[in-house]
C-alpha cells in the first residue's frame, strides 16, 4: 500500500504540472507547444519543468530574466501529488484507484480555475461529472450495492436545483450556474446523503473563511490597525496583493469539501460518524 501510495504520488506531481498547463491556456491558447516563460519568452528546458522541484530550487523566479514565477506551479502539482497519494493507499483495487484520478484532477483544475477568474469552463464540470458517474458505478459494483445506483443518479440533478434556483432568483448574482453543475457531480459521486453533506460543508466552510479571513482584510479599521502595530510591514502585505475582491468564488469550497469527504469515504471512514464522536458531536445536533 506504501508503495502504491507514492508511485501514486510521483505520478501525481507529473499530472499536476500538466493540469497547471490545462488552467494557464485554457480559452487563451492551444496546451500544444513547448512551454516558455510568460515574462521573457524563454523556451523552458527540462530541468526548469521539474514538478515542485525546479520551482523551489529557482526560488520562484526565471532562470533567463528572474522575473517571478507565480506559486500556482508548485502549489498545484503538490495539491495533485498528495490527493493522488491517497488514492494510492486507499485499500481500493488498482482499476477503482485509477478511475478516481481524473475526478481529483478536475476538481483541482475547477478550484484553481474558479479561485483566478470566478467562472468554471462547462465542459470541465461536464466531464467531472461524467466520471464520477463511472466512478460511482464502478464503486457500487465493487462493494456490492448497486441498489443504491438509482438513489444516486437522481441525487444529481437533485444537488444541482437548488443552486439553479438561486442562480436564477438572483440574476446570477448570488450563484453562478456553474456552480449548480458542479454540484450535479458532486451529487453522482457522493450519492444525496454525503453530497448533501459537501454541500453544508462547503456554505460552512464559505462563511467561516469570509467572516474571519475576508471581512477583516476588507475592512479599512483592520488595515488602520494593522498600520499602527506593524507601521513597516502593512504595506508590505497589500503590496503581497492581498486586496479584497467584491465576491469570493464558490467553487473552491464546494470541490474542497466534496474531495475530503469523498476520500474518507474511499478509505472507508464515514465523515458523519466522525462528527458524532469527539469534540465535534455537537455539530451534529439537529443536522443529521
Ligand atoms: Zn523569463
Amino acid at each position: 500500500m506504501l508503495a502504491s501510495a507514492l508511485v501514486f504520488t510521483l505520478f501525481g506531481a507529473i499530472i499536476g504540472s500538466f493540469l497547471n498547463v490545462l488552467i494557464l491556456r485554457h480559452g487563451v491558447k492551444t496546451i500544444l507547444g513547448r512551454s516558455e516563460c510568460a515574462s521573457c519568452g524563454h523556451e523552458l528546458q527540462a530541468i526548469d519543468l521539474v514538478p515542485i522541484l525546479s520551482w523551489l530550487i529557482l526560488g520562484g523566479r526565471c532562470r533567463y530574466c528572474g522575473s517571478k514565477i507565480s506559486a500556482q506551479y508548485p502549489i498545484v502539482e503538490a495539491l495533485t501529488a498528495i490527493a493522488f497519494g491517497f488514492v494510492g493507499a486507499t485499500p481500493l483495487p488498482l482499476s477503482v484507484q485509477v478511475l478516481a484520478l481524473p475526478i481529483l484532477a478536475l476538481l483541482i483544475m475547477i478550484s484553481v480555475y474558479d479561485f483566478f477568474h470566478g467562472i468554471i469552463p462547462d465542459a470541465w464540470s461536464y466531464a467531472f461529472a461524467g466520471f464520477s458517474l463511472v466512478f460511482s458505478l464502478a464503486y457500487l459494483t465493487l462493494i456490492g450495492q448497486l441498489s443504491d445506483f438509482t438513489a444516486l443518479f437522481i441525487s444529481g440533478p437533485a444537488c444541482a436545483l437548488p443552486f439553479a434556483a438561486l442562480w436564477f432568483v438572483s440574476r446570477g448574482q448570488w450563484m453562478g450556474l456553474g456552480d449548480a453543475k458542479l454540484a450535479w457531480g458532486i451529487g453522482w459521486l457522493l450519492g444525496p446523503l454525503y453530497a448533501f453533506t459537501a454541500i453544508v460543508t462547503a456554505f460552512v466552510l464559505g462563511a467561516l473563511i469570509s467572516v474571519f479571513v475576508l471581512l477583516p482584510l476588507s475592512s479599512p479599521k483592520f488595515w488602520a490597525f494593522l498600520r499602527h502595530v506593524t507601521p513597516n510591514r502593512s504595506s508590505s502585505l497589500i503590496s503581497w496583493g492581498f486586496t479584497m475582491k467584491s465576491e469570493v468564488a464558490f467553487g473552491p469550497f464546494l470541490a474542497v469539501s466534496c474531495a475530503v469527504i469523498w476520500l474518507l469515504l474511499l478509505f472507508g471512514l464515514d465523515p458523519l460518524n466522525l462528527l458524532e464522536a469527539g469534540p465535534f458531536a455537537y455539530l451534529n445536533v439537529g443536522l443529521f
